[in-house]
Parts: C-alpha cells; sequence; structure tokens
C-alpha cells in the first residue's frame, strides 16, 4: 500500500486532484469511502477540530485505518484546520496521514515561525506525515452564509507563497485564489458559483513547487475546478455540500418513514444523499487533462 505521497504524485503525474471530503460520523464515512471504492480512486477523508471534538480523535483514526486494511484500498485522513500544536501532535500520534496546520489568521511572520515549528514536531512523531500550511484569507465554516465576506484583499500572492514554503519546510501549501469556506445560500440553490483566479494558481504552483490544496471547493463552478486542477490544485475539499446532502437525506428518510426508529433503516437515506455528491465530485475531480 503507497502513502499519500506517493498517492499526491501520482495524481499529479496524472493532471487529477484527490478529493478531500469531511465526515462527522460514520454515515458520511460509509459513503465517502463507498463513492471512492465505486470509482477506484483514492480518497482523503477530514476531520477538522469540531468534527474531531464529536468522532474521536482516536476513534475516526482507527475506523479509517480499518477501511484502508480491510479493503487494501487508498483511504487517507487530514486533521482538517489545527489552530494548535498540542491539537496536531494528538492528530499526528493517533495516526493521521496529514495535518492543516492553520495559522493564517495570524501575521505572515508569526504564520511562518510558529508552522516552521510545527512541520519540525510533527516530523519527529511520524517521518512520513505531511503538514499543509495556510495562507491568505479564505473565510471561516463551512455552513450557509448570508452574505460573502469581501477576501478579494487577502488573496495569496506567488512571492508570498514560495517565502511561506521554503522557510517552514510544508509539504503541501493552501492557497486564497478565490476560493472560500462555505456556502451562500444562492449557490446551495445552485443560482451562484463560485469562481477561482486561476492565472494566480498557475503563477503560485510555479513560484512554490509544492502539491496545493483548493478549500472550500463547494460550490464552485464545475470548468473553474478543472481548470484550477489543470493549474495545479492537486487535492480539493468539500465539505458544506456533503453536510446539505447529509440533512437533506436525513429529512427524506424521516418523511418516508415516519414511524421508524430503527437508525439502519433511516440512516441509509443519509449514506445514499452524502455519496451522490461525492461520486459527483470524485467524477470531476478524476476527469484529467
Ligand atoms: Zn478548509
Amino acid at each position: 500500500m503507497h502513502g499519500l505521497r506517493d498517492v499526491l504524485e501520482q495524481a499529479a503525474k496524472n493532471g487529477v486532484a484527490i478529493g478531500h471530503f469531511n465526515v462527522a460520523d460514520l454515515v458520511s464515512l460509509k459513503a465517502v469511502f463507498g463513492a471512492a471504492q465505486e470509482l477506484r480512486v483514492p480518497v482523503l477523508v477530514g476531520v477538522s477540530q469540531g468534527e474531531r471534538d464529536f468522532i474521536g480523535v482516536r476513534q475516526i483514526a482507527v475506523l479509517v485505518r480499518s477501511l484502508r486494511e480491510e479493503f487494501d484500498f487508498p483511504i487517507f485522513l487530514n486533521a482538517d484546520h489545527t489552530h494548535s500544536l498540542t491539537k496536531a501532535i494528538e492528530a499526528a500520534k493517533a495516526g493521521f496521514d496529514s495535518i492543516v496546520f492553520d495559522l493564517s489568521a495570524l501575521s505572515f511572520e508569526e504564520n511562518v515561525r510558529q508552522t516552521k515549528e510545527a512541520v519540525g514536531a510533527l516530523k519527529k512523531i511520524n517521518s512520513a506525515i505531511l503538514v499543509e500550511g495556510e495562507i491568505g484569507d479564505i473565510g471561516t465554516g463551512s455552513e450557509i452564509h448570508d452574505k460573502a465576506p469581501n477576501l478579494s484583499k487577502g488573496l495569496t500572492t506567488p512571492v508570498q507563497a514560495k517565502q511561506f514554503v521554503e522557510s517552514t519546510g510544508i509539504d503541501i501549501l493552501a492557497p486564497a485564489v478565490g476560493n472560500m469556506h462555505g456556502m451562500l445560500k444562492s449557490m446551495v440553490q445552485g443560482e451562484t458559483k463560485k469562481h477561482l483566479d486561476i492565472a494566480r494558481i498557475a503563477q503560485i504552483k510555479s513560484a512554490a513547487r509544492v502539491p496545493l490544496t483548493l478549500h472550500g471547493g463547494s460550490g464552485t463552478d464545475d470548468e473553474d475546478l478543472r481548470k484550477a486542477i489543470a493549474a495545479g490544485i492537486n487535492i480539493v475539499h468539500i465539505n458544506t455540500e456533503l453536510r446539505v446532502a447529509w440533512r437533506h437525506g436525513l429529512e427524506e428518510g424521516l418523511t418516508k418513514k415516519p414511524d421508524e426508529v430503527v437508525p439502519y433503516k433511516i440512516l441509509p437515506f443519509v449514506v445514499e444523499s452524502v455519496k451522490q455528491v461525492t461520486l459527483s465530485r470524485l467524477r470531476l475531480f478524476n476527469s484529467g487533462r
């Protein structure tokens, strides 16, 4: 079984991106794994600090590892948006494959200093672990927002990207390139789409020369996602779209089975709903050049 680093390299060679999907329970994990298994493509499962607090750090690590081993399948686990070294170390010790160390809210200098320190500490625990750093402003919260935040001033520049990668030793960079966490109501309804700065992605890629992650991929225009992957994005995060599908699936299950109390007769609706969204995104990310 290859590690996440090999899988990322292979994806880059093939001109495809790895789908990263956040989960908060066994239901969404089943859906994400089921979709990846059906398409036979590698997949990255993400858990934010909030999602980890709910499902359990060691518990999700064991669940994902059990799928990888039992099915000999390239499913990996990422500690999404980790804001302290203590939380990052906890995930590394539990066996996570990668960690998003996110101090993008701090000044550039402070972000560099603490991220560099984190890279050193985490690689001591597991030399194969991949550390992702983040610069620029992509908003917070994979939720439904009433209005769009103004993120235009927080876009990442190629010069910053190169400097950040070289001075921290991170393996993966998460830039701000027009992406945004969460979705607007109009995006959930399919009336509007997010658009990406494709030229900026290409410039950052040639300056930084490391794998790039696109956060906040939910609600992004499909053609923009295709172009972003061709320009150098290697991992695409989807969370809010899955959360919307999770809720719709639950509502459908409860409506169709109004008197049912058996969880495993209601929750398959949620699995199916989340799986369909995951399938659609994985097909797009793996369609290649
Ligand atoms: Zn994110």
